[in-house]
């Protein structure tokens, strides 16, 4: 079954006039980790809400655990948690009182709140601060209390915008685990992220928007599997010229280095003729980054 649905979805804000989407049609699975990749101001936040129950939709249908967002929002809220791009803390409350207050808030027992809680301050090893009044915590940690809020919970489906943004990369790494471990529950997640290595490594699917409208989707394997040139060499250094370059493949100018995005025949004979040089070269497959660069990054040319 899918939690997601949307057919032709579309948002105008009106006072704006922005159109923020257009025309979106996919599905998210059950169990899925799915995410949306764009620029800022693409509509993934747009999209987020809506499925949250957040925002009304201009056109199109969308229906999020069976249940259609216009018609029975409330029914959808109850199995759904959101850690929104910004939310706030409270200032004299710890971790552990926005959890437990979560949970209660949501109807669940004291018993069961408390064991949760204390499974879930522990899952993201914020058991040191649990007693701290949230005002004296980190960003980074007044973070992993929102998404400890929301990954508490017995909710179904969980949204995620931007949950990791901001943190450092050991603890980004702590929250894709954590996020790998609801997954294991069964539970579904929704997820918006700029760092696509985030999305490459988490995703089950990944939807790239872009102005509002669908540039692409599939599983990052899938995507990538599709790519031409599907090499990457990196090199270091000025001993090529962009011209003599232009012969491997697709040249990125990346700083100080020269990018070639190529073929794996092409990318062998760069790389060795890079070495013979003395370059300081790398080669890898190309990533979901480089990809999404490419194809949004072509779309603004
Ligand atoms: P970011 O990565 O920067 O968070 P995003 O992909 O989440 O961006 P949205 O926040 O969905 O993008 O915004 C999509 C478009 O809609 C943008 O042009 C934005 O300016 C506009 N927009 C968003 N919220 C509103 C609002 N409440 N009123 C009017 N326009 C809005």
């Amino acid at each position: 079954m899918n939690v997601i649905e949307a057919v032709s979805l579309s948002k105008i804000y009106h006072r704006s006039r922005t159109q923020a989407l257009s025309d979106i049609t996919l599905t998210i699975g059950r169990g899925e980790i799915f995410t949306l990749l764009g620029r800022n101001g693409a509509g993934k936040t747009t999209f987020l809400r809506i499925a949250a129950t957040q925002l009304m939709p201009s056109k199109g249908r969308i229906s999020v655990l069976g249940h259609d967002v216009r018609d029975e929002p409330l029914q959808i809220r109850s199995k759904i948690a959101v850690v929104p791009q910004e939310g706030s803390t409270i200032g004299p409350l710890t971790p552990w009182d926005h959890v437990y207050l979560t949970l209660l808030a949501r109807g669940m027992s004291r018993n069961q709140a408390h064991e949760r809680s204390e499974k879930t301050i522990e899952r993201l090893e914020l058991t040191e601060y649990r007693n701290q009044p949230a005002d004296s915590l980190s960003g980074g940690l007044k973070q992993r209390v929102r998404v400890a809020m929301a990954v508490a919970t017995d909710a179904e489906l969980i949204f995620l915008d931007e949950p990791t943004l901001g943190l450092d990369a050991v603890t980004r790494r702590r929250i894709w685990g954590v996020l790998n471990e609801i997954q294991k529950e069964g539970r579904s997640i929704l997820l918006t992220t700029h760092y696509i290595d985030e999305a490459e490594i988490l995703s089950n699917n990944v939807a790239i928007i872009d102005h509002g409208k669908m540039v692409l989707s599939g599983s990052p394997a899938e995507l990538l599997r599709n790519v031409k040139e599907h090499v990457r060499v990196d090199i270091v250094g000025s001993t090529f010229s962009e011209e003599e370059l232009n012969n491997y493949g697709r040249v990125v100018k990346l700083a100080e280095r020269f990018r070639v995005l190529t073929d794996d025949r092409l990318g062998r004979e760069l790389a060795d003729e890079a070495l013979k040089r003395g370059s300081d070269v790398g080669l890898a497959r190309v990533s979901l980054e480089d990809l999404f660069v490419d194809l949004v990054g072509r779309a603004e040319e």
